[in-house]
Formats: C-alpha cells, structure tokens, sequence
C-alpha cells in the first residue's frame, strides 16, 4: 500500500504476504523429476533438504530465478491474490556461482514489470548465514533495488536460537525503512518470539505458533500490532502442528491479534490461497466471506512502500 491509499483501497485488495520461492522443488518441477519424499511431521528432514551443503541439491541459475518469479506471478494470478510479498533468499543462487549484485537485479528485473498481482520481494537470510554472507547483505542494503520491501529470518530455531549475529541487519533495514518480518515461534520457543520483538524489531511474525502458550506475548502482539502470518497446511506438512484442529490461529484472533493466511511453501504442502481461506473458515467456523475479509484487512501490514 502506498501510504496515500484509502482505508477503501485496502478493502479492496488481496494480499498473500508469506510465500517462498522454493528453488529445489521448482527446478525439479522444470526437469520433470519427481518430487523428492515429502517431508510430513519432520521440520529435521525439511531444514536438511534446504541445507545449501545437501550435496543432493539441484544447481539453479539466473534465468531460472527470472522464471521462478513469473511462475509465481501466473499461480497468484489464478489464485484471485492482487499483490504478494515473495521470500527470497539469495545463497542457494550464490553457492552456483550468481553474485548478491545480480541476484538482486535479476529478482527485480522480474518483479518489476508484473501487474495482476503486483509481487514484492523480501530478501531472506537463514539463521545459518555465516559472518561473510551477513556482511554482505547488510551493506546492500542501502541501496537494494526498489521491488525488495522488507527483510526476514529463517531456518531452524531450535538448532539457531541465538540471533546476535542478525541484530545489525535487521537495525539498518529498520532504518532504511525497510518492513521486518521473522519466522519465530514455528518449532521454536516463547523466548524466540521476544527475541524477533525485541531484538530484531519484528513488525511482522511467521507462525508464531508458541505465542498462544502466553497471555503477556498475546497482549504484547495486540498492543503493537504485529500481525501474525498464519499458514495452515505448511505447519500441518512439517508437523509444526499435529492436526489443523489444533491450530492456534483462533487464540490468535480471540486476543485482538492482526493474521494474515498464508501458503508458505506451497510446492512442498501442495496448497493454494483460496484452498488456505477455505481451511481457516471450516476450522474458525467462519463464512468464507468473512475469512476474505480478514485477509484483506492484512492489507494494511504489507511492507510496499510509496515509492513502489
Ligand atoms: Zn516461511
């Protein structure tokens, strides 16, 4: 949203704010492999198979990103979304030889151009991210192409709960006015969750699953609102939960925190967005109108800037 539109403009649009590019499974798709073993109740083998030291890994290029990013555009345009916010994270590109300057210019020449749904980019770092690599993005940051609208952090919490190393990024894009998103809470504990609020100055949280255990985190995400990016069936595909039933994204809403629904990894958990709508609404006994409508009101959490 451009910071002159209307509280009606917001109402109007669609908004898909927690997607990945994924890479691994897109450059099988394009090679006609078959996908490898689905990773369902096991967040270890799924974090192992998007190590970029899994020997395993499909190399990917420059052109690829090009067509990864217009492959999403067509699905998001099928899928009703007007604008959507896609992870990207550059390292797997880098390890195949795509310098930080070109991956960056490349992602914007592809996101650029494209209308119905517009698509922004947030430039992902993992929580393996080693000193070099943190560096490097973080003096990038300056000037990052204008399609980039935000940062995030991801990977495995449990393995990378210390997030010191991140804090110097995360200050600069906050500076530069860039939107701050962080996968807390997902396998992760409460102490994750304060950490991405207080130490990272997360405007936005991925799951946040753990939040629910605590009324003071809850009252916390209510009072300065920080929408919580919920998504269904990836936290049922990677056993972040047991059972959609058992989804916290009730407590969520009961507490007067903002959620966005979200696919997440749609190649891995085979999800749509209407599909995702559909879910929250059969499991908030909601209408799917009503679900929309929530959907849209995250519209006002989206990271586009003026500029864009
Ligand atoms: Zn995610």
């Amino acid at each position: 949203m451009g910071e002159d539109a209307t509280e009606e403009d917001r109402l109007n649009v669609l908004p898909h704010l927690h997607l990945h590019l994924e890479p691994e499974r897109r450059k099988r798709a394009q090679l006609g492999l078959r996908n490898a073993a689905r990773h369902r109740n096991s967040a270890a083998a799924f974090f192992a198979s998007h190590d970029v030291r899994n020997r395993t890994r499909l190399p990917v290029t420059r052109d690829d990103l090009g067509a990864f990013i217009r492959a999403i555009h067509a699905e998001q345009r099928r899928e009703q979304v007007d604008y959507a916010e896609l992870r990207l994270s550059p390292r797997r590109f880098l390890l195949d030889g795509l310098p930080l300057e070109e991956f960056l210019h490349t992602a914007h020449a592809a996101m650029q151009p494209l209308e119905g749904p517009t698509i922004r980019g947030i430039l992902l770092v993992n929580r393996d991210s080693d000193e070099e690599f943190l560096e490097q993005c973080t003096a990038r940051l300056g000037d990052l192409p204008t399609t980039f609208v935000g940062v995030d952090l991801a990977g495995d919490e449990s393995r990378h709960s210390d997030i010191t190393a991140f804090r110097g990024l995360f200050t600069a894009a906050r500076a530069l006015g860039l939107g701050v998103t962080v996968h807390a809470g997902e396998f992760g504990d409460l102490d994750g969750i304060w950490r991405a609020l207080d130490e990272l100055g997360a405007q936005r949280l991925g799951h946040a699953l753990a939040a629910a255990r605590s009324p003071a985190l809850l009252e916390r995400l209510r009072d300065d609102e920080v929408l919580i990016e919920v998504s269904l069936s990836s936290n049922l595909a990677l056993g972040a939960v047991t059972s959609v039933a058992l989804h916290p994204v009730r407590v969520f809403l009961d507490a007067g925190i903002p959620v966005s629904f979200n696919t997440d990894i749609p190649m891995e958990s085979r999800s749509t967005l209407p599909g995702e709508l559909a879910l929250a609404a059969e499991l908030l006994g909601l209408t799917t109108e009503e679900v929309v409508a929530v959907q849209r009101e995250a519209a006002r959490f989206v990271f586009r800037t003026s500029a864009c």
